[in-house]
């Protein structure tokens, strides 16, 4: 019995069932790939850019644990101008929202002199989903988080950190 023949056998229906199937089994990974992938791509691109305005990108656990006890996702520490990326965000997919996150802060860095934290002044209301993640800080530290969380939730999240570190970091990295 051949290919044809066993074709043939199979009625309509059979056909499309295994259709679906089978282009469910090729695309579905494919598609996560490419996600992956987008989101690696887009990660390097943005480490590329902290690099050029004189950070350091660790991909390390940070060395510090929050008030809660527990290690974050990113870090930046002003002092050294280093950023830390948890490896562990690699693994929950949300590596391009932890950069993105740690390059809002490296700007605010940038605007005050990479000595203390400055408001970028924010053109964006901070969307409602993100207030629980910076209602928890206090006075100043919220507004600077509030920068941050309100970026990395954007559509266009990876343009608008970019060009916050072309604007304020530039002049910063060629004294
Ligand atoms: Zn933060």
């Amino acid at each position: 019995m051949n290919l044809k023949t066993i074709l043939k056998n199979l009625n309509q229906g059979k056909l499309f069932f295994i259709f679906l199937i089978v282009t469910l089994i090729v695309v579905y990974p494919l598609f996560g790939y490419s996600q992956d992938n987008q989101q690696v791509t887009q990660f390097n691109f943005l480490e590329k850019t902290l690099i050029s305005y004189g950070f350091t990108v660790k991909k390390e656990i940070p060395p510090y644990k929050n008030r809660y006890g527990i290690r974050p996702y990113g870090l930046l520490e002003g002092k050294t101008q280093t950023v830390w990326i948890n490896p562990v965000v690699f693994d929950l997919g949300n590596a391009k929202a932890t950069i993105i996150h740690e390059a809002v802060h490296a700007a605010q860095l940038c605007v005050g002199n990479k000595e203390e934290f400055k408001l970028l002044n924010l053109d964006i209301e901070p969307p409602k989903m993100t207030h629980p993640y910076f209602m928890r800080y206090h006075n100043y530290r919220k507004e600077i988080e509030a920068e941050a969380y309100t970026v990395q939730v954007q559509p266009n999240s990876l343009e608008i950190a970019k060009n916050f570190l072309d604007s304020y970091c530039s002049s910063n990295n060629n004294k």
